[in-house]
């Protein structure tokens, strides 16, 4: 069986990449990545520049957006410009992808990858809270998308990855949250591909299983989990790292993929197939929440 290639666990780029698609896949494409600047949206950011893709990476931070371009850049030689944006403000999306096409003067793809998730209880879970969760995954999803539409994509077509998740796929404890905002992520990608493929927009879902050296995962899972029956028992047997994930974004986003739209795309080693209902965790939860 194939090794995973190699993945390092900071925001930090590879301090080596062995091509395996063509180095220009994605020669002078440039690609609007939300939430580009950690995690998952980084690696996406730096396996694309390293396949001929100029970026922007834009969420909130200007701080953290601005640091992740410099490494992006050095480590690529390609261009990545880094841009402030809250998914659920539309006046800041339109001005974000304004300053965008003023720099690179198109977007060819779009990566919605920016989104929030903790761990809790529907019992417990503040109706602020879900609204919150629903605002940056569901709704961001659909403002950028929507901004890159009239602002470009409906007269030159384009390619729209969104980074969803399995946890709705059969339920699962303490994140009705998330797991309700990307099922509709993914509802969203059918309805979106189905009205703008006419216009030469391919829309499709991505998502991954738990995936090392990820805030996401630190949050979710923990150390512990890495070793977790859940992991152990699924069916590759392990975690799944950063670039693994952009890989499967890269073939997506680039031609390979040209008659591929309205789909989802699971990368996760099978562990949904496998997962049993953590029923444990709910109530060492609830336990733990009732010391505090
Ligand atoms: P991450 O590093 O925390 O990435 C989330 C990004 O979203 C951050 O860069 C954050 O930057 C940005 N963001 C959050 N709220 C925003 C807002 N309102 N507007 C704009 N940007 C916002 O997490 P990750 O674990 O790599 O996850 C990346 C994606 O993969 C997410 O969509 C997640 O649901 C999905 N996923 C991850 C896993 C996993 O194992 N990690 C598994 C399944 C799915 P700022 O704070 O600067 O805004």
């Amino acid at each position: 069986m194939a090794q995973p290639p190699p993945d390092v666990a900071e925001d930090d780029c590879l301090p080596e990449y062995r091509h395996l698609f063509c180095p220009d896949l994605l020669r002078d494409k440039v690609a609007f990545i939300t939430g580009g600047g950690s995690g998952i949206g980084f690696r996406i950011a730096e396996i694309f520049m390293r396949h001929g893709c100029h970026t922007v990476i834009a969420s909130r931070s200007l701080l953290r957006v601005s640091t992740a371009a410099k490494k992006l850049t050095t480590a690529t030689g390609q261009r990545c410009l880094p841009l402030s944006i809250d998914v659920r403000a539309p006046a800041t999306i339109m001005a974000a992808v304004d300053q965008a096409l003023k720099d690179f003067n198109k977007i060819d793809i779009l990566v919605n990858c920016a989104a929030g998730n903790f761990l809790c209880p529907a019992s417990t879970l503040s109706f602020n809270a879900f609204r919150t969760v629903m605002e940056i995954d569901t709704i961001g999803t659909f403002n950028v998308s929507r901004v890159l539409y009239e602002k470009f994509f409906q007269d030159h077509g384009g390619v729209i990855v969104n980074i969803t998740a399995t946890l709705g796929n059969r339920g699962q404890v303490l994140q009705v949250h998330a797991g309700s905002a990307k099922a509709a992520v993914d509802a969203m990608t059918r309805h979106l591909a189905v009205e703008w493929g006419p216009q030469n927009i391919r829309v499709n879902s991505l998502a991954p299983g738990p995936i090392s050296g990820t805030e996401g995962f630190r949050r979710l899972g923990g150390p512990q989990a890495i070793m977790s029956t859940q992991v152990l028992g699924s069916p590759l047997q392990r975690l799944g790292n950063k670039t693994e994930v952009a890989h499967s974004a890269l073939y997506l986003a680039s031609p390979l993929a040209s008659y591929v739209t309205g789909t989802v795309l699971v990368v996760d080693g099978g562990v949904w197939l496998t997962a049993a209902n953590n029923i444990k965790r709910l109530a060492d939860f609830e336990l733990f929440s009732a010391k505090l």
